[in-house]
C-alpha cells in the first residue's frame, strides 16, 4: 500500500514540472519549416528570450541541452590554446571548464568550495596577475545547482572592471533564468546562456545563447567554430539556418507557451514567487536542522539561490528519505551529486511551482523524518506556512 496515487510532483533542480498548457502546445502535427507559423514562433521565442535575459542583443537557439550551449559559447568566440578562467562555486562552472579543456582551451581555475560564492576580490587579484591578458574568457554560473550557491554577477563584473581586464564575461544562467533577477546588458555580461528545462518549464532539449557585441566581435577570428554551432551560418537569410537544419518544432511550440505563462504572470512576479517559496523552504530547513542531523550546504544567507535548496545530512542516508517521499508520497526530490553524492538532498523549487506543491513537498519530507526516525527539529513545515502567511 502507498499514498502515492494522485498528481505527482517533480521537485528536483531540473528537469522541472511542465505545465499542462506547455504539454498541450506540443500536441499538434509538424509544419513547414520555411515560412508561416513556424517563422512566427521563432520570432516570438527570440523576442521573449530578449525579455528574459534583459538584453537588446542577439539570441541563438540550439536543439541541445545546456552542455550544447556551453560548447556553442566557447566554440564561437575562442581559438585553440586561448586561456579561460573558471570560477568555482560547486560543480557546474568546473564542468564547463572540462568542456573547454576537451576543445583545446587552456583552463585556469579560480578555486572555490561547495559552500561559498565566488569571491570578487580573489577574481580581481587573479585578473590583475594576468599582466599579458592571456585570459580570454571568464566562466561562471549564476546559480550552482549542485550546491545552491548564488553568485552576485553584478559584483563580479565590478571586480573585472576594477582589474581593467578585457576578457569576455560568460554567465551560465541555466538554473536561474526566470527564477532570479538577471540583467545581461545592465550588468555588463558579454555572453549568457540557459536551457529550457529548469526555470523555463519546458521539456529538455532546447538551449539559448545570448551574445553581446564584444563576444560577437571575437567570433570573426575564433578558430574553434564548428558547423552546427556556428553563428555565421545561423545568421543566414533562410529560416532553417537559424537551427542549422530542421527546427525542433514541438519544443519551440512548448517554449512559446511557457513564455506566454511567464509574461502573463509578469517576470518580476515570477522572481518574487520564487523568492517567497525559497525562503519558506529555508525556514523549514532551519528548524529541521536544529537537531544537528542536517545542515544547509550554503551557510551564508545572502549567497543562497531561490531556485534550489541543498541540504547536507550528518551520518544518515539521504537516499532513504528520497525513496520514502517518492514511493510513499508521490514527490521526487533531488539527491546530492559530485563529492556529496548520497550525503544530502536537494529541493528544486524552480519553474512551475506553487505554494501547494512546495508545502506538500516539505510536508512529505517532514513525514519521512518521522517515519524513518531521523532526528529533526519539530515544526519545519509550520515555519514555512507562517512565513508564507506573513509574506503574501
Ligand atoms: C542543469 C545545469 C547544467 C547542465 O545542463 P544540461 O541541460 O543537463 O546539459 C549546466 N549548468 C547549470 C547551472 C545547470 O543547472
Amino acid at each position: 500500500m502507498t499514498l502515492r496515487q494522485g498528481k505527482e510532483f517533480l521537485m528536483i533542480p531540473g528537469p522541472t514540472n511542465v505545465p499542462d498548457e506547455v504539454l498541450r502546445a506540443m500536441h499538434r502535427p509538424a509544419i513547414d519549416i520555411y515560412d508561416g507559423p513556424l517563422v512566427e514562433t521563432t520570432e516570438q521565442c527570440l523576442a521573449g528570450l530578449k525579455k528574459l535575459f534583459r538584453t537588446q542583443h542577439q539570441l541563438y537557439i540550439y536543439a541541445a541541452n545546456g552542455h550544447g550551449a556551453w560548447d556553442a559559447a566557447l566554440s564561437n568566440t575562442l581559438s585553440e590554446g586561448d586561456r579561460v578562467l573558471v570560477l568555482e562555486s560547486g560543480l557546474f562552472a568546473t564542468e564547463w571548464g572540462k568542456a573547454a579543456k576537451v576543445m583545446g582551451l587552456d583552463v585556469q581555475l579560480l578555486p572555490g568550495d561547495w559552500h561559498t560564492p565566488v569571491d570578487p576580490n580573489a577574481l580581481e587579484k587573479a585578473l590583475k596577475e594576468d599582466i599579458g591578458h592571456r585570459i580570454k574568457a571568464i566562466l561562471v554560473v549564476q546559480v550552482d545547482t549542485a550546491t545552491g550557491v548564488w553568485n552576485d554577477i553584478r559584483r563580479l563584473r565590478t571586480a573585472i572592471d576594477a582589474a581593467a581586464h578585457p576578457a569576455l564575461f560568460m554567465v551560465d544562467t541555466i538554473a536561474s533564468l526566470g527564477c532570479m533577477p538577471f540583467e545581461m546588458d545592465a550588468w555588463g555580461v558579454d555572453l549568457a546562456l540557459t536551457g529550457s528545462q529548469k526555470g523555463l518549464m519546458t521539456p529538455p532539449g532546447l538551449s539559448f545563447v545570448a551574445v553581446g557585441p564584444k563576444a560577437k566581435a571575437t567570433h570573426a577570428t575564433a578558430n574553434l567554430r564548428s558547423n552546427y554551432m556556428d553563428w555565421t551560418f545561423r545568421d543566414g537569410p533562410v529560416h532553417y539556418q537559424k537551427y542549422c537544419g530542421t527546427p525542433p518544432e514541438h519544443l519551440l511550440f512548448a517554449f512559446k507557451a511557457a513564455l506566454d505563462l511567464i509574461f502573463a504572470e509578469g517576470l518580476e512576479n515570477v522572481w518574487h514567487r520564487h523568492a517567497l517559496l525559497a525562503e519558506a523552504t529555508r525556514r523549514a530547513v532551519e528548524i529541521w536542522s536544529s537537531a544537528g542531523s542536517m545542515d544547509m550546504m550554503v551557510p551564508n544567507k545572502t549567497a543562497r539561490s531561490n531556485s534550489v535548496t541543498v541540504v547536507t545530512t550528518n551520518g544518515w542516508e539521504a537516499e532513504k528519505l528520497r525513496t520514502f517521499t517518492r514511493e510513499q508520497c508521490g514527490v521526487t526530490i533531488g539527491g546530492t551529486i559530485g563529492d556529496y553524492a548520497g550525503r544530502g538532498f536537494r529541493i528544486g523549487h524552480m519553474g512551475h511551482v506553487n505554494a501547494v506543491m512546495l508545502l506538500g513537498t516539505l510536508s512529505a519530507i517532514e513525514t519521512g523524518f518521522i517515519k524513518l526516525g531521523i532526528a529533526h527539529g519539530k515544526g519545519g513545515v509550520n515555519a514555512a506556512m507562517e512565513y508564507l502567511a506573513q509574506s503574501i
